[in-house]
Order: C-alpha cells, then sequence, then structure tokens
C-alpha cells in the first residue's frame, strides 16, 4: 500500500467507495461481471457509510491477478484476491457456490459459479444484495430489498438448513438485529431456538469475536437480551439459561469499552444471584477466551465496583485514594452509574474533594532515602515506603523532614517487632 508521504504528484487520495468502483470499472472492461455485494450494498441503502467494499465477479483469481498489478491471494479463503487500488485494499472474490457442510462451519466443497448461486450461499436476504456501481443497478435474487424496508433479518433459503450449515449465522443473526433495530422473522428465530443448543460446535474463539461486536454496539442491550430470549446465552457464556433484566447494560454510555459491557452484563445476571461474581468473571474470561488486557479489565472493574458498593465509606483516605487514582476507577463508576445513579453521583463528589489535595502525589521519600537511613533492603523497604505514602496521602505528613523521621520510626518498631517481615 502507497502511504500518504510518498504519494506520487498530481494523484489525489480517493475515497474507499471511488477506489473500489475503479476495480469494477476495470473487471467489467476486461469483459466480466462484477458488481458490489453484501454487507457494502446493504449498508448504503440503509445510509450507513460501508466501512469496506468486497467485490463479487465471475473472473477467476488468476485473471483478476493479471489485471490488476498489486494484487495477492487471500490465504485460506476460496477464490479471494485482496487487490489494491488507489491505496486502499478492496477484496475481490469469485462468484461460488458451497457444498454441503458436513462440519458446522466450512463448506466441503467449493465450486464457481454465477451472481445467483453466490447470493444463495450469503446467510441473510440483507446481505445477499449485489449492486453495480457503473449502472447503479441493483441485482436481488433474494428479496433482500423487501426485508430491508420491513426491517427483517430472514436467512436466505430454509433457515433450519442455513443455521445448521453455520451455526455461527445464529449470533450474526442476533448482532445484525440489535446493531439496526431489525426483528428476526419467525422462521429464523424458531431455527435459531432449535439450533441454539449445537452453538457449542463454532470455536471459541469465533464466538468470542461475535460477542465483542455485539457489546460494542451502543444496542448491546438489545443484542443480550435477544441472545438471553433465544437461548443462546447459555451456549456463548458457558452457565444456565436466565433471563435477567439488563438494566445496567442498558443504561451504559454508547461507547463504552468491551470488559465494562461484559461487567455490567455479568452483574446483571449475578449480582443478585448470590453467586460468586469474581469466579463467574473467570468462568466468563474462559468461555470467551477473553485476552489477558480484557480479563483483567473486567474482573479489575467488577471488584472496584463491589468496593465502591459495600466498604467505601468505611476506607481510609488513603485507600479511597489509591483506589480513586487506579486505572479502573472510572470504568468501575460507570457501573455504579448505571446501577444506583444516586451513589455514584455522592461517591464522584467524594472523589472530588480527595482530589483537591491530590489524589497521586510524587511520593515525598524513595528507596535511596531508605539507604541513606541505613536500612538494609528487604521485604521492609516497601512496607516502609507504603505506610510513609499512606501517612502522606492522609495529609498527616507533608514534608521530606517528617517522612523520613516517620520512615524511621516504622522501621524501628517494625524491626523490633518481627524481625523477619
Ligand atoms: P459487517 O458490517 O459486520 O462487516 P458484513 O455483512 O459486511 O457486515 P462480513 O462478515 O464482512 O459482514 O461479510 C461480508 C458478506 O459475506 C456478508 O454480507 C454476507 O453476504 C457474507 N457472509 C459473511 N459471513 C457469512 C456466513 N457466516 N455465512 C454466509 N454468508 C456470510
Ligand atoms: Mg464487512
Amino acid at each position: 500500500m502507497q502511504s500518504q508521504g510518498d504519494k506520487p504528484r498530481g494523484v489525489s487520495r480517493v475515497d474507499l467507495r471511488t477506489a473500489a468502483t475503479r476495480v469494477v470499472r476495470s473487471l467489467t472492461e476486461a469483459g466480466n461481471i462484477a458488481y458490489f455485494a453484501g454487507g457494502c450494498v446493504r449498508d448504503r441503502l440503509m445510509g450507513l457509510e460501508p466501512t469496506d467494499y468486497d467485490i463479487a465477479t465471475d473472473a477467476r483469481p488468476d485473471a483478476v491477478g493479471k489485471l490488476f498489478r498489486k494484487s495477492q491471494h487471500v490465504g485460506e479463503s476460496f477464490g479471494v484476491m485482496l487487490v489494491s487500488s488507489m491505496g486502499h485494499q478492496i477484496q475481490v472474490a469469485a462468484f461460488r457456490t458451497e457444498g454441503v457442510y458436513s462440519d458446522g462451519r466450512h463448506p466441503d466443497t467449493v465450486t464457481y459459479s454465477d451472481a445467483r448461486h453466490d447470493a444463495q450461499r450469503r446467510d441473510f436476504t440483507i446481505n445477499g444484495l449485489f449492486e453495480n456501481p457503473l449502472t447503479g443497478e441493483l441485482i436481488d435474487f433474494v428479496g433482500g430489498q423487501a426485508d430491508l424496508k420491513a426491517k427483517l433479518i430472514r436467512a436466505i433459503g430454509d433457515p433450519h438448513a442455513r443455521l445448521r450449515e453455520d451455526r455461527l449465522r445464529m449470533l450474526r443473526a442476533v448482532r445484525f438485529s440489535a446493531r439496526f433495530g431489525f426483528a428476526i422473522d419467525a422462521a429464523t428465530s424458531e431455527a435459531i431456538r432449535a439450533g441454539a443448543d449445537d452453538l457449542p460446535g463454532v470455536s471459541p474463539e469465533r464466538i468470542g469475536q461475535e460477542l465483542k461486536q455485539m457489546l460494542s454496539d451502543r444496542n448491546r442491550a438489545v443484542a443480550a437480551m435477544e441472545l438471553q430470549a433465544l437461548g443462546l446465552d447459555q451456549a456463548v457464556l458457558h452457565e444456565p439459561h436466565q433471563a435477567a433484566a439488563l438494566n445496567r447494560l442498558g443504561r451504559l454510555p454508547a461507547d463504552v469499552a468491551y470488559p465494562t459491557a461484559l461487567a455490567a452484563w455479568l452483574l446483571d445476571r449475578h449480582e443478585d444471584a448470590d453467586a460468586d461474581v469474581t469466579a463467574r468473571a473467570r468462568r466468563w474470561s474462559a468461555a470467551l477466551l477473553l485476552s489477558n488486557a480484557d480479563q483483567t479489565a473486567m474482573s479489575r472493574r467488577v471488584a472496584i465496583y463491589e468496593t465502591l458498593r459495600g466498604s467505601w465509606p468505611q476506607l481510609s483516605v488513603a485507600k479511597q485514594k489509591r483506589l480513586a487514582a487506579g486505572g479502573e476507577f472510572d470504568e468501575a463508576l460507570l457501573l455504579l452509574q448505571a446501577t444506583d445513579p444516586q451513589a455514584f453521583v455522592r461517591i464522584r463528589q467524594e472523589v472530588s474533594v480527595l482530589a483537591e489535595s491530590d489524589l497521586a502525589p510524587p511520593a515525598l521519600i524513595g528507596g535511596h532515602d531508605l539507604i541513606a537511613l541505613g536500612l538494609p533492603r528487604g521485604p521492609l523497604f516497601k512496607r516502609v515506603l507504603d505506610a510513609v505514602y499512606d501517612a502522606q496521602l492522609e495529609g498527616t505528613v507533608r514534608e521530606k523532614a517528617a517522612a523520613l523521621a516517620l520512615a524511621k520510626t516504622i522501621s524501628l518498631t517494625a524491626e523490633g517487632g518481627s524481625p523477619d517481615t
């Protein structure tokens, strides 16, 4: 790909659609059929800006490779080429027909075919549309336009068969339904309910990715509600089905981070159920194959939230300041806001008062000061520094001399009291 910096003079950066249209034009002028396909056609018709453009064509990958100097095969994907056009990467896939799926995820055979058959292999009618960007013509073999108008997610063909072929489609149906505010058509819903218990056939990676997309969207509570209503929650979360009210999830700000959304859903399902929420968080992490960062963030946010709901008023000023200065505090506050707005406002006010005397001031003394005092290096070091810093946070120690004096006192008491620690 060309970076903006070294772009040749006279060539201006063009938008993605223009770049994709140029690929269709080149294919068409070389005597092929080529269309925009799937999500980009759907998004455009809904007035949304597509984030990527997929092109479907009757040209075979080798022919595409000859036509476009900058192109390469996409490993693992049948008949798909990645073409570089005016600084953008566009996927160009050959029209194809898929054979039987015997593993619930991949077709056993794939063969080159035409646009009509290529539409049939796609998942939902709104995702099965083609558009010729050179003429503006829409090519609709599956009733996709009518379902866009009716706001319906409907499987192409027999829903039972199509969802059994690739069970991930059950989650895709929920994701598109929540994202666009579309209903899932009755027969398709029925097929999802009937197949929900087979979802574990799909890899946890794929399930985790779908869930992440759902919960990162502003309509996350609708998605979670549908997962529960369709009986998919059990298979996604590896725990018994539950029709939880989703008050917290529904009250989160639109653009909240994924681990916070997960934490909200976790609390919605388990906080009142007398369950060990921390253990649940671990199980969810395993079920969804969360990254270490997401896992830590979710667990930490739940833990801080529980402190805010419980022992916060009894904590020392130093402990409150340490907590409030920590990285996860603001996200945990969002959980509280979604649960108990009154408590949220109160605690936020308390924190702003604490912040007047600095939540995390630079420490008055450090390890080198303890060495200068003649203290031996060891476990005592950290204890002394922590205790002195607590005193600093409490406001009982304000200057370096006082901090050093306190350090001396603490270390003497500690050495005298329990020489091992
Ligand atoms: P998004 O905006 O989430 O990317 P999309 O519709 O573009 O939505 P993609 O996953 O990018 O979704 O797939 C592009 C197209 O490929 C879809 O519109 C659909 O036609 C087809 N497709 C993708 N996944 C499947 C699937 N599991 N089964 C059948 N067809 C699929
Ligand atoms: Mg897409």
